[in-house]
């Protein structure tokens, strides 16, 4: 039997060893012109992955629990399966792979520890948004409009939602316009809500485009997903808001769910200005659920079924978000849903890397308070991404 002399010494001495490991577990944090990073090695140390495996320009992470892949000289990663955009390139700075501390807090951490996200409210009540509507038609297909096919998911999606026992506000509820203020409005009137807009993406670039991409509002300090680099109007437009992280992990859990039942191509968990994102004070996202300039897809999102597919796979994101935010039940990621469908069509194989496409009409209508002046370049103190120019709607 241990003596009580032993025991002691044992317990101060695993204190001791436990002080150590939590020493060794801090954040180092790196300035390299003006920004912070921390190195690979951190981070996987502080959220318990094993050392990384780094095959080429991919780094892996893996801990059984979280898996994470970074491109080096690159934004684009893929975090428990489906494709993230960060702020900033990772890349290796005197030996080590360095993450921008932005892209750790904003887009890491509220992945890596759900739980951990503060002030996680409970969620009661959905606002549904179907993007465009009235002489605002959105994108056009050969078989109809944007608009349209937006009305109909939310009709779809909310006796699914209400099904739930969550109450429905839509901010249209048939073809008309309405301002994006006045949704940001309607939202901000709710309580225990989150917002979520529905739109289908376009693009007069790239015929073959296609894939789902779910955008939540940029970090401050950070550029948007289809910028290069950071620029003062985009610094400028915005203050800070305290939904970021809930935003980040709506988006997450509606997106799991899209990829994980339907097999579109996967075009990430995106950040955008967009009007509706900025000036609503709940957790808020958009979802752009397919091309209508890609013929396969416009005729996807022409059938009803598909549509109903989609508003199935949008519900059960939603309810996996609120059994986080309500009962702290982590969140359902591509791989749980695939195995819960095994019949679900696998996702399309692609490039790694999205295909550029420029602005839409759609676009540009959620960007219409953007100040497009004053565009005044500020330092990108990484390398610009190679060959990763993340796409567009
Ligand atoms: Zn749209």
């Amino acid at each position: 039997m241990m003596s009580l002399r032993r025991l002691i010494l044992c317990t101060i001495g695993s204190c001791f060893f436990v002080s150590q490991l939590i020493a060794a577990v801090e954040w180092q944090v790196i300035k390299i012109n003006g920004r912070d990073f921390l190195t690979v090695d951190n981070i996987a140390k502080f959220y318990g992955f094993p050392n990384p495996t780094i095959d080429g320009r991919n780094v892996d992470l893996n801990n059984g629990k979280n898996e994470m892949q970074f491109h080096i000289d690159s934004r684009e990663m893929l975090i428990n399966g489906v494709r993230n955009w960060l702020s900033f390139p990772v890349f290796v700075h005197d030996g080590k792979i360095v993450v921008s501390r932005i892209d750790l807090a904003k887009t890491l951490e509220p992945q890596l520890r759900p739980n951990m996200i503060q002030k996680l409210a409970r969620v009661r009540t959905v606002v549904l948004d179907p993007g465009h509507g009235g002489f605002d038609k959105g994108a056009i297909s050969g078989y109809g409009y944007e608009k349209d096919y937006a009305l109909d998911l939310a009709r779809l999606l909310r006796p699914l939602l209400q099904a739930k026992g969550f109450r429905v506000i839509m901010t249209r509820e048939s073809d008309v316009f309405v301002p994006l203020e006045l949704r940001a409005r309607i939202a901000n009137a709710t309580s225990d809500s989150i917002f979520v807009s529905l739109h289908f993406n376009a693009t007069d670039r790239d015929p073959i485009a296609s894939g789902f991409e779910i955008y939540s509002l940029t970090p401050r300090g950070a550029p948007s997903t289809y910028e290069d680099g950071l620029t003062l109007a985009s610094v400028n437009i915005q203050n800070g808001t305290e939904e970021d992280a809930a935003s980040v992990e709506l988006s997450c859990c509606i997106y799991h769910s899209l990829l994980g039942q339907i097999g579109e191509f996967d075009r990430g968990i995106k950040r955008a200005r967009f009007a509706v994102l900025r000036l609503t004070k709940i957790p808020a996202v958009l979802i752009e659920g397919g091309f209508l300039t890609e013929r396969g897809e416009s005729r996807l999102i022409a059938n009803p079924g598909w549509r109903q597919q989609l508003a199935d796979a949008i519900c059960a994101g939603i309810d996996s978000y609120r059994a986080l935010a309500n009962s702290k039940k982590p969140p359902l990621v591509v791989a749980d849903y695939r195995r819960q469908k095994p019949g679900a069509p696998a996702p399309q194989k692609d490039t790694l890397v999205d295909p550029a496409a420029p602005p839409t009409l759609s676009l540009n209508m959620l960007y219409s308070e953007r100040p497009a002046e004053n565009s005044t370049p500020l330092q990108t103190p990484t390398p610009s991404p190679i060959g990763t120019a993340p796409a567009e709607p």
